[in-house]
């Protein structure tokens, strides 16, 4: 529909009023800094940062009800800047106007339910929320499209002249970087730091055909990130990590959509997300927080955040229950199948803890928990997922895998109902499929294929060599007549096949 086509009542709060107030609050002095430069942690203590809109009130002036229509109306808009996560965006960066908005197919990522034999399988109810359908195939492009299109503002409105853009990755966040920074060639360049052997050929090859310049680094991601870290102090670059607090605003709307989907209720409702840089689940929580404090949604869903035994920092701090006696130690990473979590310094633990004492002082306590799973256990549930109709990734099996130990631990309930996020598609990561399937994993991995989960291709070669067709060499007539009944024959014998 266009704007003018909706009742004159609804026109009105439609399209989103260009405003706010935002500003970077520093986590450590709270200081608020303007947002005119960009910034990644505070000039005066070293701390990371998260936008906060200081005018956020004037939104309490829609009642709950006034804004789930509002969001609900805008789906059926067809506006291409408001088709993706801007069509929240009074919740997300209100002071990009709309003609600044970058939308490359982001957002409106489906909650695709489990089967009845898969909920079994897992002892819970549960639904995917397939971020790999993103246009870059993980959720990274959520708050690219807000950093982007906050650049693409800066470049068109405020004079900023040419950007480099750089980040270091661990394969996600710089295809989406180098993606969306590419849509806004030649005034946004991009550079990206890979640790090198450490994303798949797949993230591999996406900044590459993106065009941006790729850097491999010795070493692991934590690496790869204290040498973006010197060049973001040192030179003049856009840092697209998720120290950059825009990225974590367009992520919020994860939990935006979740809500929508769902019609607002969230009563009994358990959200999964995988935890490495700790980005994700920060933005997570923060978005729920938003809608509860508009009157958006009434009552906040349980978060739990997942990590790998191989990568745990997060689930060890918070493994101490009294808060007094909680010690911040960053872990050295073992090779992970979750590979785009596999981080032992996370960049924004300071916002875990911070959203996270928020959301149980708003929610009550034990509404955010973390919980560790073995490596084995995201590998076996990845597949099994994937056997039951998901394009889950390793990251979305760990999903699973965390909603299984949740259910053990009793932190889900047997009445509750899960979502699981599946952060990249699983495309991305089949070599550790094929790692499973073909019984080769490196022993560092510590994974063992279930052999009722295992498949291979099977070769057909039902007659000798010379009667069989190759590339070149097509067989006609009787041959073929032959070929073709040999070959069908022999694969109804494999597959037990009665005849008609
Ligand atoms: C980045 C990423 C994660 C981890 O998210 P954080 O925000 O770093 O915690 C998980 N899964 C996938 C597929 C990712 O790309
Ligand atoms: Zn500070």
């Amino acid at each position: 529909m266009r704007p003018e086509d909706f009742a004159p009542q609804d026109q009105k709060h439609l399209l989103p009023q260009a405003g706010g107030e935002l500003v970077y609050r520093c986590l450590g002095c709270q200081a608020a800094l303007g947002i005119e430069r960009l910034l990644y942690t505070c000039p005066h203590c070293g701390q990371v940062l998260l936008i906060e809109d200081q005018a956020f009130d004037r939104l309490r002036e829609i009642p709950g009800p006034g804004w789930r229509r509002i969001f609900d109306l805008r789906r059926m808009l067809n506006l291409p800047a408001l088709k993706g996560i801007f069509r929240y965006a009074e919740l997300l960066a209100p002071v990009i106007p709309l003609d600044s908005v970058l939308y490359l197919g982001e957002g409106h990522t489906p909650l695709v339910e489990a089967s009845a034999r898969l909920k079994a399988a897992a002892g819970a109810e549960f639904c995917f929320k397939n971020d790999g359908q993103n246009p870059s195939a993980s959720f990274k492009d959520r708050g690219m499209a807000v950093a982007l299109s906050y650049i693409n503002y800066l470049v068109k409105h405020r004079g900023a002249g040419q950007v480099l853009s750089i980040c270091a990755s661990t394969g996600d966040t710089s295809a989406s970087a180098a993606l969306y920074a590419s849509y806004l060639a030649p005034a946004v360049k991009s550079a990206v730091l890979l640790p090198r052997g450490k994303v798949t050929p797949q993230q591999l090859s996406q900044p590459l055909g993106s065009g941006a310049m790729v850097f491999e680094i010795p070493g692991v991601f934590d690496d790869c990130m204290k040498v973006v870290e010197y060049m973001a102090e040192r030179y003049q670059v856009a840092l697209l990590n998720s120290k950059n607090a825009w990225r974590i605003l367009g992520q919020e709307s994860y939990s935006y959509e979740i809500a929508q989907d769902l019609d607002y209720d969230l009563t009994g409702r358990v959200v999964l997300v995988p935890i490495g840089n700790a980005g994700n689940i920060s933005a997570v929580m923060s978005g729920f927080m938003k809608l509860k404090e508009l009157g958006i949604i009434s009552e906040l869903p349980k978060v739990i955040g997942v990590q790998s035994e191989h990568a745990d920092p997060v689930f060890r701090f918070y493994q101490e229950k009294d808060p007094g006696q909680r010690v911040w130690r960053p872990v050295t990473v073992q090779a992970s199948v979750a590979q785009a979590a596999m981080i032992g310094n996370p960049v924004s633990m300071p916002r875990v803890v911070e959203l996270a004492r928020r959301y149980e002082e708003m929610a009550g306590s034990e509404r955010v928990s973390v919980v560790q799973v073995r490596e084995q256990e995201i590998m076996d549930h990845m597949i099994l997922a994937n056997r039951h109709g998901h394009v889950v990734c390793t990251q979305g099996g760990e999903s699973l895998a965390g909603l299984v130990r949740a259910r053990e631990l009793g932190i889900v309930g047997p009445g509750e109902q899960a979502i699981c996020d599946a952060t990249a598609h699983h495309l991305k990561f089949v070599g550790f499929q094929q790692m499973y399937f073909e019984d080769s994993f490196p022993p560092e991995f510590g994974v063992k294929p279930r052999p009722e989960l295992r498949n291979q291709p099977q070769e057909v070669a039902a007659l000798g060599e010379d009667e069989l067709p190759a590339p070149g060499r097509p067989l006609s007539g009787q041959a073929f007549d032959k070929f073709v009944q040999a070959t069908a024959q022999e694969i109804a014998r494999r597959l037990g096949l009665e005849e008609r």
